[in-house]
């Protein structure tokens, strides 16, 4: 069901550190699931392992948040050489509901601008998420091999970008969204999640995800826009990891109640492999 995690899973709601740092999400998430088949590799990365300092300590992914180029750079190499990639396709992302295609091989990493979905059916290439607070969305359908990952802050719910996704995996690879496995990653939890501001900024539709400290369980919205879109319960998993809660991530609102208010971004990549690749 959604709202948890399958099998041997997160143990804890601060999440398991292992891999020096690193939370890889094959092994954090989705052990004996299917969606982590040889075809497809993902993880969730804590902020652990990378070359930036304070405030972007250490591994933040985002050009921009006002961290050095070049550690970003040197960060983003490291995420490609633990996943074994030969290429990361990022954005610029600006909460709106925009897909990005990629169709083609990719020489080098790129980053577009103003898209807050990636999507391919090429191999080896990653497509990251750098998010703090909001959700990263993995999707993957194993049967006409193609992969999507999601930025989806809390205007990305409302503007329901999850569900645009989904119709636009149906359009460009034929997918059916019941074949469609999906994965919520570390986002801010509905412990963290108050809202005071929710009649003008939340659709009513939201207000039953609410409780009566105005915190709302963002991660229950997601789990029912997907199943809208005709995925199934059991091909959606949530890490059920708060990025407030755990030290281990990048935190927009934490940073938000510091003096230097500002924070590095998290990462979150997937990518398929082997099979139909047009760089080989
Ligand atoms: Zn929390």
């Amino acid at each position: 069901m959604p709202g948890s995690s399958g099998g041997q899973s997160v143990k804890s709601k601060t999440g398991r550190e292992s891999l020096d740092g690193w939370v890889m999400a094959g092994e954090l998430l989705f052990l004996g699931e299917d969606f982590s088949d040889s075809l497809c590799r993902y993880a969730f990365f804590q902020r652990y392992g990378g070359a930036s300092q304070p405030p972007y300590a250490s591994l933040n992914v985002s050009l921009s948040v006002g961290d050095h180029a070049e550690k970003v750079l040197e960060n983003r190499n490291r995420i490609k050489e633990r996943l074994g990639l030969a290429s990361l396709l990022s954005s610029r992302q600006v909460h709106g509901d925009r897909v990005y295609c990629q169709r083609g091989a990719l020489a080098e990493d790129l980053e577009v601008d103003g898209y807050d979905a990636l999507m391919t059916n090429v191999s080896g290439i990653g497509l990251m998420i750098q998010h703090a607070d909001c959700q990263p969305v993995l999707l993957y359908d194993p049967v006409v091999r193609a992969v999507a990952a999601v930025h989806c802050g809390w205007r990305g719910s409302v503007i329901n970008i999850l569900g645009r996704v989904v119709r636009q995996m149906q359009r460009e690879y034929d997918s059916f969204p019941e074949n469609i496995r999906a994965l919520v990653g570390p986002s801010l939890g509905p412990c963290c999640a108050e809202f005071r501001q929710y009649t003008t900024e939340l659709p009513e539709a939201f207000w039953a995800e609410k409780d009566e400290n105005s915190h709302f369980n963002f991660w229950q919205i997601t789990s029912k826009q997907l199943l809208s879109s005709g995925l199934l319960p059991a091909h959606l998993r949530i890490s059920g990891i708060c990025t407030l809660c755990s030290k281990a991530y990048f935190s927009y609102r934490r940073a938000a109640g510091t003096a230097q208010g500002i924070t590095g971004r998290n990462a979150a990549v997937i990518c398929l492999l082997g099979g139909r690749s047009v760089n080989t």
